[in-house]
């Protein structure tokens, strides 16, 4: 295993600890699919979590402008899958502080618990496990800049693009990048078509 794992290297950890599957699925919007990604599979092993995390961790130190504020920077994540990257960028690193937002059970909406509070000019990185629509990263950006903290970074283990996913104009770190076929629902999946068997996931 290379220092910062290789592209290569990431997909066989996946692989290898099931979090990475290939067949055909069926998400919970309808759509379906050829690959099944779920990294908490991965990270539930602490050796592999560490090494996707100092490897990421790698990538950020590269950054000078990132290396120079180490000592005080925060790492925060928008959801538990984020965690233990969260944990390992932060160790390996020796950054300031971990912390992390959650969905409010009334409306949804991230909120960090009480008495966390960003300080003014705060340096934040954000990272999760992985960067797929976008959608929970873009409000913790904007929920962590409206406290005045200045977001620095995003730092993510797979990079998974679909068509809608933005672009944060920032620095942004990745170990690996996939693309899965999709199929907006059963009649266009090729799978389908194929008769192959359907497994119906839970994202
Ligand atoms: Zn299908």
């Amino acid at each position: 295993m290379h220092l910062v794992p290789t592209q290569e290297e990431v997909i066989a950890l996946l692989k290898q600890t099931g979090a990475l599957r290939h067949g055909h699925f069926e998400y919970p919007n309808g759509m379906h699919g050829n690959e099944y990604l779920q990294v908490a599979l991965a990270m539930r092993y602490y050796q592999h979590a560490k090494i996707l995390s100092v490897g990421l961790s790698r990538l950020l130190r590269a950054n000078p402008e990132i290396r120079a504020i180490i000592p005080e920077l925060s790492i925060v994540t928008p959801a538990t899958g984020g965690l233990p990257v969260a944990y390992g960028v932060c160790e390996a690193l020796r950054a300031h502080q971990v912390y992390w937002a959650e969905a409010d059970g009334n409306d949804g909406r991230l909120r960090f618990r009480q008495y966390l509070e960003q300080v003014p000019g705060e340096r934040v990185l954000l990272v999760d496990d992985i960067l797929r629509s976008g959608k929970k990263l873009t409000e913790l950006k904007q929920l962590v800049e409206s406290k005045g903290a200045e977001v620095v970074g995003l730092a993510v283990i797979i990079h998974q693009p679909t068509p809608r996913t933005p672009d944060f104009s920032l620095p942004f770190y990745y170990l690996a990048k996939l693309e899965a076929v999709y199929y907006r629902d059963a009649a266009a999946c090729d799978i389908c078509h194929r008769g192959e068997p359907l497994e119906k996931v839970l994202v």
